[in-house]
């Protein structure tokens, strides 16, 4: 069993559902220094832009990256 972790970043959060995720790597190519799979937090929201987040978040295939509003 794998929890829902989320991410502040201003006024969203970043949702993170393990569980969902296929591992295609989407994320981890487009924004490097946000979601680094190797670190511990890995995903990162200080390395880039809100808008930056949100727009690579879109792409997840799975929707086990998701954003909410604060
Ligand atoms: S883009 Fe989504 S499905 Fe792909 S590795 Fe990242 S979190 Fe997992």
């Amino acid at each position: 069993m794998s929890a829902t972790k989320q991410y502040p970043k201003e006024d969203v959060k970043v949702v993170w559902e393990p569980s969902k995720c296929i591992h295609s790597g989407n994320c981890a190519r487009g924004l490097p220094n946000v979601f680094r799979p190797k670190d511990k937090p890995w995903i990162q929201v200080e390395h880039a832009s809100k808008d930056d987040i949100v727009d690579q978040v879109s792409k997840c295939p799975s929707g086990a990256l998701s954003i909410t509003l604060d």
